[in-house]
């Protein structure tokens, strides 16, 4: 089976709505139908972001997706501050990134939030994109599988191959996430074919197959090449270099 690579630049909190229209321009005056064909391309501007970007891609017709970078559990509530996934559909988000370490680390989204979260997502119709990976004190300390094979297992928990087999994992080792310092290409690929695994185990041969796993931290113009060309990564999970337009189209075009 054939899984079409996935390129999807996380904005963090950067933009004005006014910037993230003209990124997203930008964007699609570099890119050509070849491109799209080949690749998925993904853009998760900040919340307030999300309106103006969805409506440059419908008047110029892009074919870039569209995500968002975090979501609340619930439907609707006083939950002051929180989105709720069902808002997100509305506008035609498509993707919502789960358990980023950012969120993990700064927000308190411990493995229980997360699998609310990525359940919500999925019951609004949409793609959790869920991000996992180790610090550098659990790699020093060789325990990479325990972490980020119990941040999957505990997401996942419960689902089945169809309802949960559509989402899309993102190794993200913390180490390497805005840092400069990217995992090597067997590092990313020795996780991301763990977590195929572990997929394999849970979901069976055809979902491990279909599922998209993309590795993030410090992926750039100049690594992204050694990355893709490993078998089991799909796509990456893009922070800073997704916020220079041309840097994120020669990413995106790295098959050239
Ligand atoms: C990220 O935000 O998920 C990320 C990988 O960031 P960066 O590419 O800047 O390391």
């Amino acid at each position: 089976m054939t899984r079409k690579d996935l390129m999807a630049g996380n904005w963090k909190m950067n933009t004005s709505h006014l910037e993230a229209i003209q990124m997203v321009q930008k964007l699609g005056y570099r890119l050509d139908p070849a491109d799209y064909d080949r690749v998925e391309v993904l853009v998760c501007p900040p919340f307030t972001a999300l309106r103006s970007v969805q409506t440059v891609i419908e008047t110029d017709y892009l074919p870039i997706a569209l995500g968002a970078q975090n979501c609340h559990w619930e439907e609707a509530g006083a939950y002051t501050g929180e989105i709720s996934p069902t808002m997100l559909a509305k506008l035609g988000v498509s993707y919502v990134i789960v358990g980023h370490s950012e969120r993990r680390q700064m927000f308190g989204d411990d493995d229980g939030a997360v699998a609310k979260k990525l359940r919500a997502v999925l019951g609004a119709g949409m793609t959790p994109i869920l991000a996992l990976g180790e610090t550098l004190d659990q790699r020093e300390a060789a325990v990479i599988e325990e972490i980020i094979g119990g941040q999957l297992h505990a997401a996942l928990d419960g689902l089945d191959a169809e309802t949960g087999g559509g989402l899309v994992v993102a190794y993200e080792p913390i180490w390497a996430i805005g840092t400069g310092r990217t995992a090597s290409d067997e590092q990313a690929a020795e996780a991301v074919g763990f977590l195929r695994g572990l997929i394999r185990e849970s979901w069976g041969e055809a979902t491990a197959d279909s599922t998209r796993i993309l590795y993030g931290g410090s992926m750039n113009p100049g690594n992204v090449a050694g990355l893709m060309a490993k078998r089991d990564i799909d796509g990456g999970l893009i922070g800073g270099a997704a916020l220079d337009p041309d840097k994120f189209a020669a990413m995106i075009r790295y098959y050239k």
